[in-house]
């Protein structure tokens, strides 16, 4: 069995990448920060769809701690190879710029752009030995649009779309391609708080997205179908922004 790994697979997004990769025969690395029970639940929807997976918890904003079990994991599983890669994880601290303390800029800099150098760096010298691999980054209509409130994180997502751009680049010789989505509004604990009924307003198809809908692109761009798709950015929006 091949495997692949979601950053954040614990909740939200994640998890729901995490069971249509599942559903695709993929064994599955939950990677998550703090909520073992969010990711033990993950493990068990993977092992009900009848794939399995095993969890692997590290700060993907710490390159030494990512490094680290990266490197473990590798030592661990000598035959294999990660082909699948979903730099999913990611957090928002949304404030006026003005008022932004530096932690704020920082931690989600660090958590949903640095990451991708973190976890992607140590993987890609396999996917170049096997001659193939997917990688999707889990980008935001904010890094394409810039939200206001989110200099910091529009920052980070329009950082990962260029990043993306120039890494499909680098490797798409070695048949490893690499694409982001960019999601508008999706039903998770990432928008507790916001107001859905009003914000649908401003979105044509007047409501914020399932986290299916969302995976099941992710699981399109990873399949074999989407082979000749390298480089791009994928909205998922509702029409929010075209
Ligand atoms: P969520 O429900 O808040 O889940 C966040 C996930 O990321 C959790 O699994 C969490 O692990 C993990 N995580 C956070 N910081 C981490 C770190 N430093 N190291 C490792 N794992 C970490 O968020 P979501 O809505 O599913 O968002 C997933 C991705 O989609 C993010 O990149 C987000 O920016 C993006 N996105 C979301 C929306 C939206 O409307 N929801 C829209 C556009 C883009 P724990 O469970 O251990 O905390």
């Amino acid at each position: 069995m091949n495997f692949a790994l979601v950053t954040g697979g614990s909740r939200g997004i994640g998890r729901a990448v995490a069971l249509r990769l599942a559903r695709m025969g993929y064994k599955i690395i939950i990677n998550y920060q703090s909520n073992n029970a969010a990711a033990e639940e993950t493990l068990a929807l993977i092992r009900e769809a009848g794939s399995d997976g095993e969890l692997l918890k590290f700060d993907v904003s710490n390159r030494e701690e990512t490094v680290a079990a990266l490197e473990k994991w590798q030592a661990e599983h000598p035959e294999e190879y990660i082909e699948v890669l979903v730099n999913n994880a990611g957090i928002r601290r949304d404030n006026l710029l003005i008022w932004m303390e530096p932690e704020e800029f920082e931690r989600v800099l660090n958590t949903n752009l640095f990451s991708f150098y973190n976890v992607t760096r140590p993987l890609l010298q396999s996917m170049i030995r096997h001659k193939y691999g997917r990688i999707i980054n889990m980008a935001s209509l904010s890094g394409v649009k810039g939200l206001p409130g989110q200099c910091n994180y529009s920052a980070a997502k329009g950082g990962l779309i260029a990043a993306t751009k120039a890494l499909a680049q680098e490797v798409g010789k070695k048949n490893i391609t690499v694409n982001a989505v960019a999601p508008g509004f999706v039903k998770t604990d990432m928008v507790e708080g916001l107001d859905e009924a009003e914000l649908k307003k401003q979105i044509p198809l007047n409501r914020f997205a399932e986290a299916d809908e969302v995976a099941a692109v992710v699981a399109f761009i990873a399949s074999k179908d989407a082979s000749y798709i390298t480089g791009e950015c994928i909205g998922i929006n509702g029409g929010l922004y075209t």
